[in-house]
């Protein structure tokens, strides 16, 4: 098989988590807030030094396909998917660390392209792992911030630091409220007992959604460029006030104000979410996720049929008390907040219309708060 090591006898294996985010999209670019979680879901990548220098080969198990590069010859691929690799390789190479020849085999239960971040699960856990063979030294931070830069550089894709902050850094049974301006983090028990958090997968493959998001992300710098004219001092959409944002309204353009606006106004639900979980106010946490769905549906548009369909669905059933989608956008997975003896019920119902809408089988996944990347020497 192409890629595959002839030898494998892996020394350590690494477990990366992919992750929801509750609430809070698209603001981490824009230095705002962010409420997610990593999850059980999780890329596992088995590690082997392989006594070259400079080899090295990855394979997935998903793809069933790997291939092989020099470490001194690093350059994006025309395989997508390589360059998750590549890019960590390359961040960690530019940094002056060693690294020798390596082989990798990867095999991940999350589903790719729906929103869980199987990308950000990819370069941490690539990037974790390397770090434990080789020694290198990296704390999580570095970690988390070298992988950032593999997407950005590699992938193309001007991501924020959310996805992979909360697959490095996630803890069992919280969610991580993250201040991406000066990443402080506090830890957000999450108890929403009777209620369950389900994910519902449309299956529908956000391809769009690297170009859109780079638009989207100009798309605020172009609105903060016009805040700045009257607002020299601003760094970004962070410090910016409703009353700041309307008094430029009317240069802005809609489509510009409207992004603005909500990045302003989810930035503030997020920590209206954070005190509605301290204070075990699911009506509320509910409320929120559907006020959220609506601004990523008109505001921001970075919904899409189906995604509207399935949340649209929720809200006729009182046992569910608030949905959204989840992940950067254009499909993906729901989330939806139901209580628990109505589970099994609400999966077949929506299973079922989804199915007559859009021919479509959805997935449905129960998702806890989880622990985030860990690492296990494997006794040979
Ligand atoms: P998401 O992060 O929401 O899953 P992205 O489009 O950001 O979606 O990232 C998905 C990409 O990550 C895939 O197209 C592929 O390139 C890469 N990827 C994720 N998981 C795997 C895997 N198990 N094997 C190979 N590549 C993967
Ligand atoms: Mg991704």
């Amino acid at each position: 098989m192409k890629g595959f090591p002839t030898y494998f006898t892996p020394e350590l294996v690494v477990a990366s988590p992919g992750r929801i985010n509750l609430i809070g999209e698209h603001t981490d670019y824009n230095m705002g807030y962010v409420l997610p979680a990593a999850i059980e879901k999780k890329i596992s990548l088995q590690f082997q030094r392989n006594g070259s220098q400079k080899n090295c080969r990855v394979f997935s198990k998903n793809f069933n396909t790997g291939f092989e590069f020099d470490l001194s010859l690093l350059a994006p691929s025309q395989v997508t998917w390589e360059n998750y690799i590549l890019g960590v390789v390359h961040e960690i190479v530019k940094r002056g660390d060693r690294l020798g020849g390596f082989d990798c085999v990867l095999e991940s239960d999350l589903p790719i392209g729906s929103g869980l971040s199987s990308s950000a699960a990819l370069e941490c856990g690539m990037a974790y792992g390397l770090n434990q063979l080789f020694n290198l030294g990296l704390d999580k931070l570095e970690m988390v911030k070298l992988s950032q830069a593999a997407e950005h550089t590699y992938v193309g894709t001007q991501c924020g630091i959310m996805d992979q902050f909360a697959s490095v850094m996630g803890k069992a049974g919280h969610a991580i409220l993250l201040d991406c301006r000066s990443l402080d983090y506090e830890m957000i028990p999450i108890n929403l007992n009777p209620y369950k958090i389900i994910l519902l997968n449309t299956k529908v493959v956000h391809n769009l959604a690297s170009s859109e998001y780079n638009v989207r992300k100009r798309q605020c710098e172009e609105g903060l460029a016009v805040l700045r004219r009257r607002y020299p001092t601003l760094k970004s959409l962070r410090e910016v006030t409703g009353s700041m944002l309307d008094s430029c309204k009317a240069i802005m353009g809609d489509i510009t104000y409207r992004r603005c606006d909500f990045v302003l106004k989810e930035n503030e639900r997020v920590l209206q979410m954070a005190e509605a979980l301290k204070q075990n106010n699911l009506q509320k946490v509910g409320q929120l996720l559907y006020e959220a769905h609506e601004g990523i549906r008109k505001d921001y548009e970075v919904s899409c049929v189906e995604s509207d369909f399935l949340v649209d669905f929720t809200k006729d059933l009182p046992e569910i008390l608030g949905a959204r989608q989840t992940g950067g956008g254009f499909g993906g997975c729901t989330l939806n907040l139901v209580h628990g003896s109505f589970v099994d019920e609400f999966i077949a119902m929506a299973t079922l219309s989804y199915q007559e809408a859009y021919t479509i089988d959805l997935e449905a996944y129960e998702v806890l708060p989880s622990q985030g990347t860990s690492c296990s020497m494997v006794q040979n």
